[in-house]
């Protein structure tokens, strides 16, 4: 661990929103859900979450940029446990949704907690999941196609949750409460050990303010 390595985790953890997430129902195309997560990352969300009955949900190193790393991932296996896990966080549920109800993404406040839900490339949100969203929201679409990709859906609305946290002073200060900060911390900045901890139901160790663990 280097002073600088351990200066840029913190400075990234000082962003993180764990107000803002995505939830990802049925995604099953590991590039996708991978590009997603690298989206994720960048706008600065701490936590991802999937829902895939299957349990599994593959990723793809090469299009992640590794970004699972950094973003931890929680996959539920039916939308309804999904909503009730983000429901009671008091996240509202905006479902990215080609429906006749939805409003322009760039009319929703996502400086209030709020969730993405994004659909199945084939199949779009479902019927269940679109009945627990709260709202739906559309990328206006001009051409000749009805839709974008997954993950560009998922990039252009974050990047406006960003744009307006930005503004909005979110990534200024840290957000995450110091108990959530100091486990991540440890868990980025070492991996093996926390796993090692973990396996043993033992607590982590403190690191010293240059990031050193404390013996
Ligand atoms: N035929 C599907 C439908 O009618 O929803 C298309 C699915 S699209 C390829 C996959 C997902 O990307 C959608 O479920 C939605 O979450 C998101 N998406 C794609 N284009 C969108 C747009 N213009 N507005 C909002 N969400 C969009």
């Amino acid at each position: 661990m280097t002073p600088e390595r351990y200066r840029r985790l913190k400075s990234v953890l000082d962003r993180r929103q764990p107000d803002l997430t995505v939830l990802m129902e049925n995604v099953h195309k590991p590039h996708n859900l991978s590009a997603i997560l690298r989206t994720a990352d960048a706008v600065g969300i701490y936590e991802a979450h999937a829902v895939n009955p299957t349990g599994g949900v593959p990723t793809y190193q090469d299009t992640s940029g590794g970004s699972e790393k950094w973003v931890y991932l929680r996959v539920h296996p039916e939308i309804e446990e999904a909503a009730a896990h983000l429901k009671e966080r008091g996240f509202t549920i905006y479902a990215a949704n080609l429906s006749e109800r939805a409003v322009d993404y760039r009319r929703v406040d996502y400086t209030r907690p709020a969730v993405v839900l994004l659909g199945a490339e084939k199949w779009g949100v479902s019927e269940r999941a679109a009945a627990l969203a709260d709202a739906d929201v559309i990328i206006p679409m001009m051409g000749m196609v009805q839709s974008l990709n997954v993950s560009v859906a998922a990039a252009v609305i974050l990047f406006e949750a960003q744009r307006q946290r930005l503004e909005a002073g979110l990534y200024d200060h840290p957000r995450l409460d110091r108990e959530t900060y100091r486990r991540t911390l440890f868990e980025w900045a070492y991996p093996r050990e926390a796993a090692y901890y973990r396996a043993r139901g033992l607590p982590y160790p403190q690191l010293d303010e240059r990031g050193f663990i404390q013996r």
